[in-house]
């Protein structure tokens, strides 16, 4: 099953996941949980400047998280695939 809003989607508005933020998104946190994806499974959130460290913490709490790039980088990685 796709992601259903992944960040490269064109119609797609790039929007913070931070709950209520509407932020514009400038960083993509790449992260899978291991209980519940294969190891090659990347889920993403999209996060502001002022959210990205909060929200890389939570997943990096729980060790989730496997990268942070910026929406251009994934963006471009994403268009290479
Ligand atoms: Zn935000």
């Amino acid at each position: 099953m796709n992601s259903p809003n992944p960040p490269n989607s064109p119609e797609s508005a790039v929007i913070c996941s931070a709950k209520g933020c509407r932020a514009a998104a400038v960083w993509v946190l790449a992260w899978n949980n291991p209980k519940l994806h294969t190891p090659d499974r990347r889920k993403t959130w999209l996060a502001c400047e002022e959210h990205r460290e909060h929200l890389s913490q939570f997943l990096g709490m729980r060790g989730f998280l496997k990268d942070v790039v910026t929406l251009a980088e994934w963006e471009a990685s994403a268009a290479d695939r």
